[in-house]
């Protein structure tokens, strides 16, 4: 075995299932193995990589601010963090406060925690097949039972309904609810687009009952779906954004956007040691430069469009479905995926699963429409063959 799998699969935790190459450098849409083979990828980091490997920009941002100042806690004022501070908060101009963090499931968990404090109330309303992070509350709020049940008792007061139905939500928000936390599009739960209205429905609906609506982008934000954050596809102004993966070109970093509604929020009641640290808000800045003087969003879309539209023309019986927004798409196998996205990359193409029957695409918005043809072609050519018996388990 490759010495380095042998290290990693000794000493690494064991919570993750690996794939049999070691990913050594990146460039845009593309990044090469140890033994040079090169890949599309279209995992990027799990959503991380909008703006591509290693995007000049970034990387520069990055190199001068660590020679300045890499570390300062948000108790000290800090020029990177302040205009960083200033951008998020004209990303949606009612959400004018922000809470930097390190990750998606930390974004959630100071969401959830606000709605708390702003609220009194202790109920959290998620959707079934939602997926907001492992943290405690995160994962209180996720759905897959896989999961949540090995950790049960999770926080008390989280209810799920079905994605997509309005009925169900108005029974479920009630007096006792601090907030509706829903994701744009149900990315690990499937690549669920919210229906024309539900989201809008939701808004009157936990406005009516007095509690917070939190909208997770962490997946669907940053020109991903097609629009700077995917809640821009519709008439809605949440209380609470939770941004992550691709904010800072693939440093960690998680943000929640606080609107008017939230409140309460005074010094001690909540906070991170790395949230808002020099250099995370420098490639930031950049990252969010990059994704707007190229129009990425943009260009989401129309390559987006482009993709669903050859994907759902391929019209093999293996196919169910074809779903998405801009650069997030899920093609629903009716078989399990595994076998397939092995094919995939023996082909040079990297994608990965939502659920057991859904091939996920989140290419980086930076993938020429030639890569995309590849793309499609390789997964054409991965469900047109035989999988041996043995590998369909
Ligand atoms: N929320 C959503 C919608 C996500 O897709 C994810 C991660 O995939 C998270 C939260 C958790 O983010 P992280 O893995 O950075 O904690």
């Amino acid at each position: 075995m490759n010495e380095l799998f042998e290290i990693e699969l000794s000493h690494s935790s064991g919570v993750y299932a690996k794939h049999p190459i070691a990913i050594v450098r990146g460039e845009g849409a593309r990044v090469w193995d140890s033994e040079g083979k090169e890949y599309i990828d279209c995992v990027a980091g799990h959503g991380v990589a909008n703006l591509g490997h290693a995007h000049p920009a970034v990387a520069e941002a990055i190199s001068v601010q660590a020679r300045r100042l890499i570390t300062l806690h948000e108790a000290y004022y800090n020029d990177q963090r302040a205009a960083l501070l200033g951008k998020l908060a004209r990303m949606v101009p009612e959400l004018d406060r922000v809470f930097l963090c390190n990750s998606g499931t930390e974004a959630v968990e100071a969401a959830l925690k606000f709605a708390r404090l702003s609220t009194g109330r202790s109920g959290v309303v998620a959707a079934m097949r939602g997926f907001h992070g492992r943290t405690m509350g995160a994962l209180s709020a996720t759905w897959n039972k896989h999961y949540r049940e090995p950790f049960l008792p999770l926080v008390p007061g989280f209810s799920h309904v079905p994605f997509n139905n309005v009925e169900a939500l108005e029974k479920a928000v009630t007096e006792d609810t601090a907030a509706v936390i829903l994701e744009v599009v149900q990315g690990e739960g499937g690549v669920h687009v919210a229906d024309p209205g539900y989201l809008e429905s939701a808004r009157a609906i936990t406005q009516e009952r007095g509690a917070l609506l939190i909208i997770d982008e962490v997946q669907t934000g940053l020109g991903r779906t097609g629009k700077l954050l995917a809640l821009e596809h519709f008439d809605l102004v949440p209380d609470l954004v939770c941004l992550a993966k691709g904010l800072a070109g693939g440093l960690p970093i998680g943000a929640a956007l606080i609107g008017k509604a939230v409140r309460n929020l005074t010094p001690g009641m909540h906070g991170s040691t790395f949230g808002g640290n020099p250099l995370v808000c420098a490639a930031a800045l950049a990252a969010l430069e990059v994704l707007l003087s190229e129009d990425l969003p943009g260009q989401a879309a129309a390559k987006g469009a482009y993709l669903l539209e050859r994907l759902r023309g391929l019209r093999s019986p293996l196919i169910r479905e074809v779903r998405g927004l801009g650069l997030m798409v899920g093609v629903e196998l009716r078989s399990r995926v595994a076998p397939y996205l092995a094919a995939m990359q023996d082909r040079g193409v990297l994608a990965f699963a939502a659920g057991l029957t859904v091939i996920r695409l989140l290419p980086p918005l930076v993938i020429t429409q030639a890569e995309l043809d590849t793309v499609i072609e390789s997964l054409r050519s991965a469900i047109a063959e035989p999988i041996p018996e043995t590998a369909e388990a």
